[in-house]
This record gives C-alpha cells, structure tokens and sequence, in this order.
C-alpha cells in the first residue's frame, strides 16, 4: 500500500464518454426553470437543431430525444422499421453488435457482419452480401462511423459506393455518437440517410440528449411504418404542431442550456477548427504509444493511421495487466482512463491488458500531455515495461501540428 497520494488537484476524466464538461457549460446550467411553453426556449432549441445540422453538414431534419445512446439507437429502428423487417448491422469493435441485439429483441431480422475488433470495416464484403440480396429484403444498413471500443474510424462514403454500386435501395445509417465534433462527418455529401447521435462525447454535455439527423428517403421509408411508437417517432419533433412535441413532453430544459452553451464554443471555434484539434491531439496520443511499445508491449489496436479515431485511441498491451496502471493513474493521480471494451477473450486477458484514452471534446494540449506523462508515471510506478521519450514524442507532434496550423 502507498503511504501517498499525488491525486489532489483537479480530477481528469479521460474516458471514451461521457467527455469533460466545459466550466462555460456547467455554468449555463446554473440558473432557475424556464417557461417551458413560451419565450427564448423555443428559439434556443430551433438554434441548437440547425447548429447540430451544419455541424454533420446536411440540410436534413434533426429530432431532438431525452435519452443516452442506447436511447437513440432504439429510436432509429422504431422509425424505419418494423418487426420481420431485414436489416444488416455492420461490427467493427463492439457498438455495432450492441446496436443488433436492440434490433433482435424489437422483432427485427437482423443479419450481423462482423469485421473484428482491431480493422475497419471492408466495403467490399458489404458490396458482395447487398448484390446477393436481389429481392433487396434488407431494408437498412446499419453502421457506426467511430467504434468507441476498438477506436477505428469506418469510410462512411466508401460504404455508400458500396450500396450504389451494388445498385441496392437500402438506408444508410450510421451512429456517429463517438465521431460527431470530433471528426470529419459530412451526411449529405457521403450519402448517409440517416445520422444516430448523442451529447455527451464531442458534444460535451452531461448524457442525456440524442439526436437523429434526417433526409426525405428516410421521411418516406418512416411514413411506411404503420405503428411507430408514439415515444420514439419522430414525426412531431421535427414538425411540431406546439412547442413541447419537440421532446413529447416537458423540455430537457438545463441540458438544452448546456448544449446551447458547448454549441457556442464549437461554432466559435469553428467546425475545420475543431476536427484538425482533434486530428493533432490524436497524433500526440499515436506517437507517445509509438515510443512506448518501442520497448514495452503497447500498441496502438487499429494499425491503419487513416482508419483510427481522432476522438479515443484503444492500446494492447498483450500479455500484461493495464486494469493495474488504470487504478494506478485514478488512485494515486487522478486520472480516469476507458477500459478495455469488447476484450473479454483469454487472450486479452478477459479486457485487462487493454485500455483506452478518450481524446474527444474539451481538450488541449495540457491536459493531453498531462495524461500520457501521467500514464508514463504508472508505467514507471509499476514497473511495466516502456519505452522512452513517450512524452516527447507526443510533444514534438503537437509543435509540428501548431506550425502547420500557422
Ligand atoms: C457511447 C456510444 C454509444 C452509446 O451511448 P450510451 O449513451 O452509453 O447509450 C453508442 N455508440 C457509440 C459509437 C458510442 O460511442
């Protein structure tokens, strides 16, 4: 047992979500209730869907939820599809599976293609298995842009190729809950139909808000629904006759406050902006992890630059126990990482001998380079083999990505 703790100070809570949560964010919350039937609710939310609109740059509909991912996922099945309906779920990690089984258990004929853990999805694969489907029974295809669990990062607009080139009618849909704010999105220019999202990843608010963003193929394919259910359908909240079918009842008044707050600094900081922040931290993150695993077991799980997140960064360190550096950095130092999601196999020691580092939303370099010199203290602290000038190397990185901002 250590006689120290080196924790007190500001916590850091670096998981895959929910992020940290602006002081301007927390603070917007700290005010009395609001009408929740008239005045400047209603043109703040209106602010907050068109923002939300721009930012996964479509010009499509947003529907607006009081729940958390989970939430939201049910929400885009209960739309487009009904039970015995076909759809085909594409894995790369662990949310695309989780997103399934919320289909199997509404009646859904799910089809699952699984693409592992540690590699994106093959469009190809996806192309061959639609052109089979000539009587085109499957109605959806759907997807997740950023698996929060191995941190890949899926060609969305290479997966559309695929449908069109396989002439194929279904929908696209893609939970961007891990990438929205974090990286490149571009709806209607990649041909996504519709767009599964969450506020407490990039978005950084507290959970509680999931969003569908739409367009008029996924209007139709909803109108043929014959009973959607009343909770989950979208069609009040996007052309709500009074102001409260937006969310069905009573406004999430205090998280529309908070949302409205984190909009503000990601419209002022601007879309580019925020994505190249993220593309720089993320870098730093892959070169601290390069000098590490020059000497020690970690390495970045997905081996494809261009396919990792810019939002978390999932590291294997095979063989050896990361659960023990995680406690190590939360007890002694106070910083919470992501554990190793989706891993439970022997041969990742059932999860422990990975981790992940949630790089998304409120971030700079302090709190970054924080983070990786504090992890290179765990493994110091442990005794876990590492290599060196981890803290360097990330360093160097972000100094080359600042000249190039310049
Ligand atoms: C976090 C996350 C979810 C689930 O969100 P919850 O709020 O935990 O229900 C779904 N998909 C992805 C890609 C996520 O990162």
């Amino acid at each position: 047992m250590s006689l120290v703790s080196l924790s007190s100070g500001r916590d850091l809570f670096m998981t895959p979500g929910p992020s940290i949560m602006p002081d301007r964010v927390l603070n917007a919350m700290h005010q009395p209730a609001p009408n929740i039937y008239e005045g400047e609710m209603i043109g703040m939310t209106d602010s907050i869907l068109a923002d939300l609109a721009e930012l996964a740059g479509t010009k499509g509909k947003v529907a607006l939820y009081i729940c958390n991912g989970h939430g939201v996922w049910e929400a885009a099945i209960s739309n487009l599809l009904e039970p015995g309906d076909s759809a085909l779920f594409l894995n790369s990690g662990a949310f695309g599976t989780s997103w399934a089984g919320i289909g199997r258990t509404m009646g859904i004929d799910v089809e699952e293609i699984d693409f592992g853990r540690c590699g994106p999805i093959d469009s190809q694969r996806v192309e061959a298995r639609l052109r089979a489907d000539k009587g085109h029974r499957i109605k959806a295809v759907m997807t997740v842009h950023t698996d929060t669990a191995s941190s890949v990062r899926n060609d969305i607009a290479d997966l559309r190729r695929a449908l069109d080139e396989a002439g194929h009618p279904a929908l696209l849909v893609v939970d961007s809950i891990a990438s929205f704010a974090c990286d490149r999105y571009e709806m209607d220019a990649w041909g996504v139909d519709v767009t599964v999202t969450a506020c407490q990843k990039g978005l950084m608010t507290p959970p509680g808000l999931g969003y569908l963003l739409l367009n008029d193929r996924a209007q139709e394919a909803a109108n043929q629904v014959p009973f959607p259910s009343p909770y989950w359908d979208w069609r009040s909240r996007i052309e709500p006759e009074v102001f409260y079918q937006r969310f069905y009842g009573t406004a999430p008044t205090h998280l529309l406050f908070a949302q409205r707050a984190a909009l503000d600094m990601i419209v002022e900081e601007g879309r580019e902006v925020v994505w190249s922040r993220h593309a720089a931290l993320a870098r730093a993150v892959w070169a601290a992890v390069t000098a590490w695993g020059a000497d020690g077991p970690m390495r970045c799980n997905i081996d494809d630059t261009a396919c990792r997140s810019h939002a978390v960064t999932t590291i294997r360190a095979d063989g050896h126990d990361m659960a023990r550096m995680r406690r190590w950095c939360e007890d002694q130092a106070g910083l919470t990482l992501g554990l190793g999601l989706g891993f439970d196999l022997p041969e990742y020691m059932g999860g422990k001998s990975v981790f992940r580092i949630g790089h998304m939303g409120h971030m700079n370099p302090p709190m970054l380079l924080g983070a990786l010199a504090t992890i290179d203290t765990a493994f110091k602290a442990l005794g876990l083999a590492h290599g060196g000038g981890a803290v360097e190397r990330a360093a160097e990185s972000l100094s080359k990505a600042s000249s190039q901002a310049l």
